[in-house]
């Protein structure tokens, strides 16, 4: 069934493995050499998350919620009021995965990493109920369970957005057609609420070129917390969801059209965005974001915050 909800054609498709997202980087690296700095100790992260991929790919689990089209035509993401209990007994698989490459590349956090693991293998820490306050964004739940652990509540949090990263992933891939279909129009994730880590332009589709769709330049946001992709307003803060074009201030790098970052300054929150229309050698979107750092750089040197936190834009902050 085809709908004018679809993403565009033109988009990269989501990288199908680790390896695959090893050459990403690698190209991203050759792309962006000056950006060594970031691209060396995060790209690994996105590695170790698709090396999960490969313990979830039988995994469906039976009690995975519906998708009920009219929830959310009203606005309600997918998952908002889930317990998720359905993921929580691959959580400690996910965690054995994920959080030694996190202690690996940043040895000032193995330590609480290594707190984290233990709980999650022990029992002592629900996988599930860890997700949901990260996905509720409840600092304070959070930050219960961070004193209970001996970590710190920003360590807690980027933890479990290593842990919850392939398991959503997953989940919204077992979704996708159908949450693709339903009418949305926010800036948050139609799958699990969270805000977008970067949002894109997408290319001229030579396929359809005779139609206005195929003049590329569609809007699509990028998911913070699951990688899924939604067709997004052309000017929206996706935070606060303003569309004054007055309000949201866009702001370039001199000699890289493609690049630039949007400044909300009606909640003070900033949005980084690549326009794949004058970038080459894009082979996946996920790890994009770690090549626009020098924005989110130049964004903070405003004032402004990060839309949706992630380690990159956040670790070196004392958190
Ligand atoms: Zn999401
Ligand atoms: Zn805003």
């Amino acid at each position: 069934m085809s709908s004018h909800f679809e993403l565009p054609e033109t988009l990269p498709p989501v990288a199908a493995d680790a390896e695959a997202v090893q050459r990403a980087l690698d190209g991203l690296l050759t792309r962006r050499p000056e950006l060594a700095g970031v691209i060396s100790p995060f790209g690994p992260l996105f590695v170790a998350s698709r090396r999960a991929d490969a313990l979830l790919k039988n995994w469906r689990p039976e009690e995975l919620p519906r998708v009920f089209p009219d929830k959310l035509a009203q606005g309600a993401p997918w998952l908002a009021g889930d317990d998720l209990q359905w993921l929580a007994d691959r959580g400690a698989a996910v965690a054995a995965e994920v959080l030694p490459e996190l202690a690996g590349q940043f040895p000032v956090v193995a330590e609480e990493c290594g707190r984290v693991l233990a709980a999650v293998n022990e029992g002592r820490l629900d996988s599930a109920l860890l997700i949901r306050r990260l996905l509720d964004n409840d600092a304070e739940g959070l930050a219960t369970m961070a004193a209970g652990l001996d970590v710190r509540p920003g360590l807690l949090g980027l933890a479990a957005r290593e842990i919850a990263l392939p398991l959503l992933r997953r989940a919204a891939g077992l979704r996708t057609a159908e949450i693709a279909a339903a009418q949305w129009s926010r800036g948050c994730c139609p799958c699990c609420g969270s805000l977008p880590s970067a949002s894109f332009l997408s290319r001229r589709d030579e396929r359809n070129a005779e139609f206005l769709v195929g003049g590329g330049g569609r809007k699509v946001f990028l998911c913070s917390r699951c990688e899924h992709r939604w067709n997004a307003k052309r000017v929206m803060c996706p935070v606060c969801e303003n569309e004054d074009p007055h309000a949201i201030e866009r702001v370039s790098v001199e000699q890289k059209p493609g690049e630039r970052v949007y400044l909300c300054k009606k909640c003070g929150t900033y949005l980084p965005c690549l326009d794949l229309r004058e970038t080459l050698d894009v082979a996946a979107l996920e790890i994009e974001p770690l090549g626009l750092v020098h924005l989110d750089i130049l964004a903070r040197e405003r004032g402004f915050v990060p839309a949706a936190v992630t380690p990159w834009n956040t670790m070196g902050d004392g958190e």
